[in-house]
């Protein structure tokens, strides 16, 4: 693993990262090694599994090595990589020390969330679950697209998030805002030990389903229709802002005819008292 600018990797150890960097990327390194370790403890919480051995991240210098390195051309929109099973993390040059932190932690997440699963196979909509509401990746574009899809019906179900993520730009961030709301919503209605409870099942090899059945005593189906439920109850605002954006626009537009046929009230006034006065 060396850069192709044959720069030499320097390396910061902490109890559970090996971080590999060159000068350039110095000063970030030496702030994500620190950040990232005090994380830990929470992803430990919230997968209920201790990932053992270090993960290896390496913070490459320029895009282009990231993406030599991830054998071929990526997405321009992929920011950082994980290869869970490898406990191994890729990174490009962020745009700023807090991003390092959100994609790092991400990737992590992936790491810790396989730790936790062992050799089974996770559906990939739960990794990005585990790995999105793990870096608090939540903005104000994922609770639109859920307001939306919550108030027009078209929010993805299990069945749909399983058959994997959708190639419309638009639908796949509405499968990662609801997947990030199913780990969410899984920790408050079981507690904050539900994730790593379910993970215990999934390492012998039970389905999704069977793990949260076995683990919670619910029925992933009857789950999803109380999920539903929570994501239209949180997320109603953006159907009644829409329609109070109607009214709003509705009353300006006739406020705006009324000051129009003033203004021509006005004229025409002005105008016979002009044609009166001389
Ligand atoms: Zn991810």
């Amino acid at each position: 693993m060396v850069p192709a600018d044959g720069a030499l990797w320097r390396v910061r150890q902490t109890v559970h990262f090996r971080l590999h960097f060159t000068a350039t990327q110095r000063s970030v390194a030496l702030d994500l090694a620190d950040w990232l370790e005090g994380k830990v403890p929470t992803v430990i919480q919230v997968v209920g599994h201790e990932p053992g051995e270090r993960t290896n991240l390496y913070l490459f210098p320029t895009y282009e090595e990231f993406e030599a390195v991830s054998g071929g051309e990526l997405d321009p929109w992929v920011v950082g990589l994980a290869l869970p099973h490898r406990r191994l993390i890729w990174l490009p040059p962020q745009r700023s020390k807090a991003e390092f932190r959100v994609v790092a932690l991400h990737e992590f997440a992936h790491v810790a969330w396989q730790a936790a699963v062992g050799e089974a196979e996770s559906p990939p909509w739960l990794h990005e679950g585990v790995a999105k509401y793990l870096s608090r990746d939540f903005t104000l574009a994922d609770r639109r697209l859920l307001e939306r899809a919550a108030a027009s019906g078209t929010l993805l179900s299990l069945d749909e998030l399983n058959e994997g993520f959708p190639h419309d730009a638009a639908r796949a961030s509405l499968a990662y805002a609801e997947s990030y709301t199913f780990v969410d919503f899984l920790l408050k209605r079981f507690g904050s030990e539900a994730l790593g409870r379910v993970a215990r099942p999934m390492r012998t090899g039970r389905s999704l389903g069977e793990a949260v059945e076995q683990a919670l005593g619910v029925d992933l189906r009857a789950f999803q229709a109380e999920w539903f439920a929570h994501i239209r109850q949180t997320y109603r605002h953006q159907a009644l802002w829409d329609s109070l954006e109607m009214v709003i626009f509705a009353a300006m537009s006739l406020l705006a005819l009324v000051a129009f046929l003033q203004g021509l009230r006005l004229r025409r006034a002005r105008w016979e008292r002009l044609e009166e006065g001389e």
